[in-house]
């Protein structure tokens, strides 16, 4: 009997990665879709990878607790990803309501429903590096303390909590992965590294000028998400739930995350580069360094793909969809 699989936010990057991986593993993979009027956008990552058809879709919202408790009941699972989450920081100054019930709320709602519908069920819960924010260590681990930057932040910080006490309170093997940040060619486009290599791409295409970005000081620890997606399964595969920080422990900044992406098609950032103090943040998370040692240790995990070969892959990417005019 195949093993199912419930993803919240398949039609999400991660959702899209994890949902091809478990496929390849033999799982039954069911998928929450939130209902939009724009028929046939919502499955356009699990198109691109090939297996739009491949997976079965239920409609459910992170903020509709009976609409969950239906998508346990429909899809019996033997595992559940919880990835939806209004997910970008920079609209949670925006939308702090909406991102506390989704990203925060949202977790305690599939919770409740595994609770209900089927306790045995095992849960992962893509927490997020934003909860360290303010860094109060140089390199970030399962017992570094947090403090969020960003409404974002907060809410995660919340879910990543209530996780924690549902395994404590009702037994649950409910497991959190303390992911810090993953692109691909599937990374939404507001995010900076997409926004780089979509730009660049563009740029080298003649069909745009410049680049305007915020504060290029910032350094994050980047890696890929195909690579971060296994990682996500290990740890529904312990015996024991637990926290693990996912991460490549390599950090770099915005400037040379850019430099690398106009370096591989031959052009000077300089030359197009503007930095606009409008797109600074309220709040900034200065730098992100992640220590992966439980991770590599316990789950016999490790980062695979550089930053350099990811940004090539994305640019790549970027430059074949404006290539063929499909945006
Ligand atoms: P995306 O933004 O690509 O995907 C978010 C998903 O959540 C989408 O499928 C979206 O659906 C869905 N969603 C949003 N609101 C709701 C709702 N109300 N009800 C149901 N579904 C909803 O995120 P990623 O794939 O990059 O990230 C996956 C998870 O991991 C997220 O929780 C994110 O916060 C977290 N994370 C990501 C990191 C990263 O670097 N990528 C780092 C650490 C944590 P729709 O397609 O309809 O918008
Ligand atoms: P985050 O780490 O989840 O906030 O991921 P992002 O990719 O959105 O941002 C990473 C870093 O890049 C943050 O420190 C941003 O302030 C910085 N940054 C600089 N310019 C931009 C920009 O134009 N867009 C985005 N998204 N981030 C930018």
């Amino acid at each position: 009997m195949a093993r199912h699989a419930l993803i919240t936010g398949i039609t999400g990057q991660d959702g899209a990665y994890l949902a091809q991986n478990l496929l390849e593993k033999g799982y039954e993979v069911y998928g929450v879709v939130r209902r939009s009027s724009h028929f046939g956008i919502a499955d356009h990552r699990l198109r691109w990878l090939g297996i739009e058809k491949n997976v079965h879709y239920v409609d459910a919202n992170l903020t509709d607790l009976s609409s969950l408790l239906r998508a346990v009941e429909i899809s019996r699972p033997d595992e559940v990803y919880n990835l939806g989450a209004q997910s970008y920081v920079a609209s949670s100054w925006q939308q702090p309501i909406l991102t506390s019930q989704v990203t925060g709320v949202g977790t305690t709602n599939v919770l409740e429903s595994i609770r209900i519908v089927k306790p045995d069920a095992r849960f992962y819960q893509a927490s997020s590096s934003e909860m360290f924010g303010l860094i109060q260590e140089s390199h970030q681990n399962e017992r570094t303390p947090f403090y969020p930057r960003s409404p974002y932040g907060a809410a995660k910080l919340f879910a990543h909590w209530m996780t924690v006490n549902y395994r404590e309170s009702f037994n649950l093997h409910a497991s959190s992965g303390i992911l810090f940040n993953h692109e691909s060619p599937l990374r939404g486009i507001e995010f900076v590294t997409r926004k780089v290599t979509d730009s660049v791409a563009q740029i080298k295409l003649g069909k745009k000028t410049e680049l305007r970005l915020g504060n290029i000081d910032a350094k994050r620890d980047w890696g890929h998400a195909r690579d971060y997606v296994e990682a996500m399964w290990l740890m529904l595969q312990q015996d024991r739930p637990d926290d693990y920080v996912v991460a490549t422990g390599r950090t770099t900044s915005v400037r040379d995350m850019v430099e690398i992406a106009f370096h591989y098609v031959n052009l000077d950032a300089e030359e197009f580069l503007t930095i606009d103090p409008e797109l600074f943040r309220p709040a900034e998370v200065d730098i992100l360094l992640g220590d992966a040692t439980k991770a590599r240790e316990t789950l016999g995990w490790s980062a695979k793909t550089p930053l350099e070969d990811m940004i090539r892959e994305m640019v790549d990417a970027d430059l074949a969809r404006h290539s063929s005019n499909a945006g």
